[in-house]
């Protein structure tokens, strides 16, 4: 008989695969019993996929195998061997699950790996190193797998960890995977029975599937999720928010919720500890499951909730999704549609009650992950009233760091006002002691603050809040004539301003001295204290959209580039540009200086850029003149 011929072939890993081996074998020292968690989870994933795959199919290989995870350890030969009969791969998979990232923007994603390596180890289970976390113990890992598909054949992958792998057919094998772990000199504890045992009650507690360990389940196999709340310990719920999102803190918040109608809906969701996308560690997938009668429908599902609740951990089981319903079904199935909806608004209203009842901690929550429902207000059109109201800001009534909401600042609209004010600052002080809230100061008019980028195309989406324009304090057309001043600040304006004519003339030579630099050159109703501000004569360009476009550009590389979409407010009250009018008169020439730096300084004032060493060059000879004597 001919020999059989093996087929057997070494391959490089991909470049991201190396830099990736490369942190965990010489960055991940500590902690590294995740890699134990890592492998026993892909075994459940791959159980669960299977439980889901058999439904759809007609036929699978190994149908009568039961659905688990055995655990073997050998002290002589030092080896962790993790069986599991779930889905198993095909020699094409293997090589794409096994020696690839399948990661958008690995080499960011890297780099904040290797970042985070270095700080804060307990971030890395979210990171998802997954299966590579193995070379943290192993000198060599064995994979043997078959795919449940009844022609497949099976195979076995090997690596050291080094820059490639070798896969070879081998026969006879069952369904589902075997991953041998060939331990490293100084992780030989990860032989020992009883350190595996405390591994799997410590992460993997929840695995739905029984983990063997000597023929005897380690771990408690129970749908945390569909048991009666009032049944479940705190320590429970915690246990499986550290199981569901690979974490290692315990949640800020929890909703358990169950309802029959318009749905059968049982949800555990949890919101984490950390905004890790703050920490800088990209978008995060959904952390939410989908069940249908406790079989795995949807890992990290992304059609049950909203793009913008991304952050959530848990779990949503629906009895009356159908259990064969297939990935593709469920992006355009009504029912899911449906199912999305209830859970949406059933989450904003718990944010709604947290709110009420514990002020403090909602603010907390807030801080850190406001960020998110601001990205709703301006996604989700559907939601935006809902999410308007769960909005917190700063305001000029509150204290740093102080929050409020649109609704608090309604409470608090002075006699006459009908609109909501704010205005948006790279800081509390830049927007405090800006030339804009002088007027509304004057008139003991609340404004609130907000200090983010996106927070003005929040307010844009918002647009109005119970029946009240939202309008942004820049606006030129800002009309605040119904709400009366404190006096004598009132009087100091109007006392001592020039003569019509005489401002006719002024604002027209300003434009004309300007020239397109400028839109419109008017006179100021509002300003008090400074000379002159520029303002958006269109509502939709606030000043903060000019700060990002502009910033965009240089991004670019792109050069400097004046907008010219501004109008300018002079204040007729002001001495300077009293002054200035008397001096137009005597030296034009140097009076153009003075109002090209008083626009320039006005810019500067709205956080817009101004060319840097033209306005430097002028202020010099402004100073050399003043210094003359
Ligand atoms: P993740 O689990 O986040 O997808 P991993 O690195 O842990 O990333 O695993 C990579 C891929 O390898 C998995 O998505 C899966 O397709 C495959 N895989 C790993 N372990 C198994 C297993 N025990 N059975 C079947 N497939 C597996
Ligand atoms: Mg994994």
């Amino acid at each position: 008989m001919a020999k059989e011929k093996i087929k057997s072939e070494t391959k490089e890993f991909q470049a991201e695969v190396k830099k990736l081996l490369d942190i965990v074998i010489h960055s991940l020292y500590t902690e590294r019993d995740i890699f134990v968690r890592e492998l026993i989870s892909n075994a459940a994933d791959a159980l669960e996929k299977f439980r889901h795959q058999r439904l759809l199919e007609e036929e699978v290989f190994d149908s009568h195998v039961p659905l688990e995870i055995t655990i073997d350890v050998d002290d002589t030969s030092h080896t962790l061997t993790i069986t599991d009969t779930g889905i198993g791969m095909t020699r094409a998979e293997m090589e794409m699950n096994l020696g690839t990232i399948a990661h958008s923007g690995s080499d960011t994603f890297l780099a904040d790996l290797a970042e985070a390596a270095k700080k804060d180890i307990s971030l890395i289970g979210q990171f998802g190193v997954g299966f590579y976390s193995a070379f943290m113990a192993a000198q060599k890992v064995r994979v043997l797998s078959r795919s449940y598909a009844p022609d497949a054949e099976g195979h076995e992958w090997s690596s050291d960890g080094g820059g490639s792998y070798t896969l070879t057919e081998e026969k006879g094998l069952r369904r589902g995977t075997r991953i041998i772990v060939e331990l490293k000199d100084d992780a030989h504890e990860f032989a020992n029975e009883e350190k595996i045992k405390g591994i799997i009650k410590q992460y993997s507690n929840f695995v739905p599937f029984p983990i063997k360990v000597k023929g005897e389940t380690v771990n408690t196999v129970q749908a945390l999720w569909a048991r009666n709340k009032n049944e479940i310990k705190e320590e429970e719920y915690t246990e499986f928010y550290k199981f569901i999102g690979n974490a290692f803190d315990e949640p800020l918040q929890r909703l358990h919720f169950t309802a029959d109608a318009p749905l059968a809906i049982n949800a555990l969701l949890f919101v984490p500890r950390e905004n890790i996308e703050r920490l800088g560690f990209g978008r995060m997938k959904s952390g939410v499951n989908l069940y249908c009668q406790k079989v795995l429908i949807e890992q990290h599902s992304e059609n049950i909730l909203p793009e913008w609740l991304r952050f959530l951990k848990g779990v949503v089981d629906s009895e009356d999704l159908p259990l064969n319903i297939s990935r593709q079904a469920l992006q355009d199935s009504a029912l899911v549609a449906k199912l999305k909806k209830v859970l949406t608004r059933r989450f904003l209203k718990f944010l709604g009650e947290q709110a009420r009842e514990d002020a403090e901690k909602y603010n907390d929550f807030f801080a850190d992950f406001g960020i998110y429902l601001k990205e709703g207000v301006t996604s989700d059109y559907a939601y935006r009233d809902e999410i308007a109201k769960l909005l917190r800001f700063e305001s000029s009534n509150s204290e740093a760091g102080k929050l409020i909401s649109l609704e608090d600042y309604i409470e608090r609209m002075v006699e006459g006002q009908k609109e909501i004010y704010y205005i948006n600052g790279p800081s509390r002080t830049a927007a405090e002691s800006g030339p804009y809230v002088e007027a509304f100061r004057k008139r003991n008019i609340e404004i609130i603050y907000t200090l983010e980028p996106i927070d003005d195309f929040v307010m844009n989406h918002i647009g109005e809040f119970d029946g009240k324009k939202l309008v942004s304090a820049d606006r030129g057309d800002l009309d605040l004539s119904a709400i009366k001043s404190t006096g004598d600040a009132e009087e100091k304006e109007t006392e001592s301003a020039l003569e019509p004519e005489v401002v006719k003339s002024l604002t027209g030579w300003i434009k004309d001295a300007l020239g397109d630099r400028v839109k419109e050159v008017i006179v100021s109703k509002r300003l008090v204290e400074s000379p002159a501000i520029v303002v958006n004569p269109d509502s939709y360009m606030t000043s903060t959209m000019e700060r990002v476009m502009q910033a965009a550009r240089l991004e670019k590389g792109e050069s400097f580039q004046e907008a010219g979409t501004k109008n300018l407010e002079i204040n007729t009250g002001h001495s300077l540009i009293k002054q200035l009018s008397l001096l137009r008169g005597t030296d034009e020439s140097f009076a153009k200086n003075i109002i090209e730096q008083i626009f320039d300084n006005a810019l500067i004032q709205a956080g817009l850029m101004v060319d840097p060493r033209k306005m430097v060059e002028r202020s010099y000879k402004i100073l050399e003149r003043a210094t003359k004597g």
